[in-house]
């Protein structure tokens, strides 16, 4: 009888017209962040959890950033999981097919496929005070089916719906009256024959800086609007020889010592962007002698120059940009922009650029998510509504305040710019899985930061932040908020982080125990009906 009932609540059950699915752990996203998770959790023995993904497949970042030239910087052998390994990685730094590969590789090896629906979109979660769980309203079209509409209720949710995500589309007078095609980075039209066309690429950022070398090649025209001007080293990428991956795959250690040679040097970095920007010079210098090297126009130097430290935005890394704006056919534009029109972009300077592409490559909504304003915490305000008054705030970049058991992968203050997110990703894992164990352990079905712990930490991070590049290098940031506060970077050395996770701190917690008062399928008793409007 219990065997059926289990099989039941995992494969779904129907009540009426809603079908429900009860689980322990929600883990919304199949990313690095929520694959990690799933994995994690399934070595330590917690198997009662689903990954939901509204894509069809894992790689979150890397399934859907296919932009031609997309690929990682950070060197692969960091970029990768620890407990994972590759040495089969074909370049210093792969590109976007090889991560993507990868990834559904380690997802296939751990066969955590079976735990997850794809095409399934969580399009809200509240969290019930009755029942100490969080209730998922899904979209689910499973086959290439309709959607269904199907109520998760979760004990659990782990929110790994990444930092990169949701797609910004710039706020330009005219844009939607373009007579041409608009095509953002992270929505690659893979059906346009860019050869030959008239394009024009909105930003300058870490997306950009790959397409335009590879856009450059082939277009006919090609105007780049430049609002910033990027500090960008050069990049150190090369294939792997073949007797290189034989070394990585037989020589025992030769693969962790790599990632440790290039996170210690990463490491240097971070000391100097939190704690002594100027002795980021080196940094800086090099990134001249880049723009010297593939820039002959001194005008044209000039303008890719940037005017703030090195460091408070992202340090880019290309061999091939600078080169490519040098190219005939290339304009680098830096008045701004006034408008769109049918025909093209209207610069400040009143000059009508007329293009058949507009390709945006204006990053993500970071701060301001749509994700935030679907999740409904204890006193029914949503995320959104929280951090529009608070700017975006956690607990160790996991733990929000009003949010009993709901824990962020790469949530508030764990953003990097200099090494690799799976590192954050992975120390954050060690922390769900005490977190699920200590619950488990010890009976307790609501867990909620203090607002004190979160008040403190976050002071804790303001203050380390004060002689950093972020807050002193005079540059305005995806880094910040609306409000001007930095509250997506960690500040400091990667592995204070690691540290501050590795145990689930539970006196920085209020916690319930066993104040389930409905009977719950875990316990073999009849499921409960839905909770109409979740
Ligand atoms: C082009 C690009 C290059 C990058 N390069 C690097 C690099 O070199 N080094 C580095 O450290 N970092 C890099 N990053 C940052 C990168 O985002 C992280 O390293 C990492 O991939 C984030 O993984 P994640 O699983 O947390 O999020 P994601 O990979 O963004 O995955 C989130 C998942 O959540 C799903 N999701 C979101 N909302 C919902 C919903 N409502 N319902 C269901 N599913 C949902 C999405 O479909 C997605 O699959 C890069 C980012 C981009 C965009």
């Amino acid at each position: 009888m219990f065997n059926k009932l289990l099989t039941l609540r995992q494969q779904g059950f129907r009540l009426g017209t809603m079908t429900t699915h009860d689980v322990e752990i929600a883990i919304v996203g199949a990313g690095f962040s929520g694959l990690g998770a799933a994995i994690k959790l399934s070595q330590n023995g917690v198997d009662d959890y689903l990954v939901i993904d509204r894509g069809s497949d894992f790689g979150g970042t890397w399934r859907d950033n296919t932009y031609p030239g997309a690929a990682c910087d950070v060197p692969s052998h960091l970029y990768s999981y620890s407990f994972a390994q590759n040495p089969d990685w074909s370049r210093s730094y792969s590109h976007q097919p090889e991560i993507h590969g990868y990834i559904n590789g380690v997802a296939d090896n751990y066969g955590i496929g079976a735990r997850t629906w794809f095409t399934s979109e969580v399009e809200s979660a509240h969290w019930n005070e009755d029942e100490h769980r969080w209730e998922l309203s899904v979209s689910r079209s499973v086959d290439g089916g309709p959607a269904e509409q199907v109520t998760v209720r979760a004990r659990h949710l782990v929110g790994a719906v990444g930092p990169l995500c949701e797609p910004n589309l710039p706020d330009i007078e005219g844009i939607d009256g373009f007579g041409g095609t608009i095509v953002h980075s992270a929505r690659w039209d893979h059906e346009m024959d860019f050869t030959g066309k008239r394009v024009a690429v909105i930003g300058t950022g870490a997306s950009a800086i790959q397409i335009v070398p590879q856009l450059g090649k082939v277009v006919g025209r090609l105007d780049v609007y430049q609002r910033t001007a990027p500090w960008i080293i050069p990049r150190n990428e090369r294939p792997y020889l073949p007797v290189e991956n034989w070394a990585f795959k037989n020589v025992p250690g030769l693969q962790n010592l790599i990632r440790g040679g290039i996170y210690g040097f990463n490491e240097t970095v971070a000391a100097g962007m939190t704690f002594a920007p100027k002795a980021l010079k080196p940094v800086e210098l090099i990134s001249r002698a880049n723009i010297f090297k593939g820039i002959r126009d001194p005008k044209l130097r000039e303008a890719v120059t940037p005017s703030y430290a090195v460091g408070c935005k992202r340090i880019l890394k290309s061999n091939d940009w600078y080169p490519t704006l040098d190219q005939p056919n290339v304009d680098l534009v830096t008045d701004g922009i006034e408008k769109i029109t049918e025909a093209g972009i209207v610069s400040r300077d009143g000059t009508l650029r007329e293009v058949d592409v507009i390709v945006v490559a204006t990053g993500f909504h970071v701060t301001d998510s749509p994700v935030f304003a679907t999740i409904h915490g204890a006193d029914g305000r949503s995320l959104a509504d929280v951090w529009d008054q608070t700017g975006m705030r956690g607990y160790k970049g996991s733990f929000v305040h009003g949010f009993p058991n709901m824990m962020l992968l790469i949530g508030p203050s764990t953003g990097l710019g200099h090494t690799s997110m799976v590192y954050m990703i992975e120390s954050q894992l060690n922390y769900l899985v005490d977190y699920i164990r200590t619950a488990r352990r010890s009976g307790i079905t609501r867990t909620e930061v203090t607002e004190e712990a979160q008040d403190r930490f976050n002071s804790g991070i303001q203050h380390t932040l004060r002689n950093s590049v972020w807050v002193n290098g005079g540059c305005s940031s995806w880094y910040q908020d609306e409000h001007g506060n930095i509250t997506t970077v960690w500040p400091g050395f990667t592995f204070t982080f690691r540290n501050a996770t590795r145990r689930f701190d539970i006196a920085a917690y209020d916690v319930q125990k066993g104040a389930d008062r409905t009977a719950s399928t875990a316990s073999g008793a009849a499921p409960q009906p839905a909770v109409a409007g979740s």
